[in-house]
């Protein structure tokens, strides 16, 4: 058997599965939270199933979630005039990127999946998860040079979003008053994981968990971890590759390929078109 291979045991079979390094960055303060209670389940479960598990606990690291100066040791390639972008990139290709990006750059290099794991925030991440991807994705290492979506330098990983919210889910239905769910996740799909290459899994939403009961959100947590067990055989959600774009633009080919198709290729790209209702939440 490959070293890789691990074997397991379930409904009176033995099953190999491919050992793989999963890597939860997780944004909430408190660890009695549902979003604490997520994060332990998922560490149980897939180190239970033979994978190797590092939590990246934005707060409990104190991490600094503000791009600055000191992201670069030493001296500047420009002094005068500071550009984040130019400055990063020249760093981490000289190796004198500030040790807290080093360390969260060669976690997400090790791993085969990254779950964000997080309450929503004013309809997105919270600001501390922001700044790891604005300081973590640095260009070059994570994007840049021609190499985007499909063909981004993070592509082969899995990445995927894990996270509760405030309101129920009625509220984000399409015609709930904070808008369709499907339509707020496009920037953070497409713009955060699949920009830099991740075949991004659907996403696990948890809405309103304060206001449920705790045998509905004992449910929740079972269901998360029996998801979790499959969760390298699952199929990504569809975006349009990255070769059918010319000068940043979908080909006039391929436009006319989709004329006579009902949907939008995606919600981003939706030629004028309706776009499929739940593109961004299942595959
Ligand atoms: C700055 C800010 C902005 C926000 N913006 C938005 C927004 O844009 N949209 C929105 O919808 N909401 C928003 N919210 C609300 C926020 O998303 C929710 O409060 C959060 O997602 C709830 O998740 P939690 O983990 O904090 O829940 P908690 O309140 O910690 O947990 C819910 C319940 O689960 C229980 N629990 C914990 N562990 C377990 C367990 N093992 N088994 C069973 N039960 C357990 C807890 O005891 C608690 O009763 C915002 C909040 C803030 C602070």
């Amino acid at each position: 058997m490959a070293k890789n291979l691990i074997q397991s045991f379930e409904s009176g079979r033995v099953y190999s599965k491919q050992q793989k390094n999963v890597l939860i960055v997780y944004a909430h303060h408190e660890p009695k939270s549902f979003n604490g209670a997520l994060l332990r389940k998922a560490v149980e479960t897939l180190e239970a199933d033979g994978h190797s598990v590092e939590v990246s606990d934005l707060y409990a690291m104190h991490f600094d979630p503000v791009c600055g100066r000191t992201d670069i040791v030493g001296s500047l390639r420009e002094e005068g005039f500071f550009k984040y972008q130019m400055e990063t990139k020249s760093a981490w290709e000289n190796g004198t990127l500030s040790d807290d990006i080093k360390v969260e750059m060669e976690k997400l290099k090790r791993a085969d999946l990254v779950i964000f794991q997080f309450p929503l925030y004013w309809f997105t991440v919270p600001a501390i998860l922001k700044g790891w991807i604005d300081r973590v994705y640095v260009m070059g290492f994570a994007y840049g040079m021609g190499k985007l979506y499909s063909d981004g330098p993070l592509k082969g990983k899995r990445g995927m979003l894990s996270f509760t919210t405030g309101g129920p889910g009625a509220a984000y239905c399409d015609a709930g008053m904070n808008g369709d769910m499907n339509v707020l996740l496009w920037p953070l799909q497409n713009g955060m994981l699949r920009f830099v290459g991740f075949d991004v899994l659907a996403p696990q939403i948890y809405y309103a968990p304060a206001h449920v009961s705790d045998d509905d959100r004992k449910q929740w947590l079972d269901d998360w971890g029996k998801r979790l067990n499959n969760i390298f055989e699952e199929p990504s959600l569809k975006f349009v590759d990255f070769s059918n774009f010319t000068n940043t633009k979908l080909s006039d080919k391929y436009v006319e390929g989709e004329s006579s198709k009902q949907y939008a290729p995606t919600i981003g790209q939706n030629l004028g078109k309706l776009f499929s209702p739940t593109g961004m939440l299942k595959p």
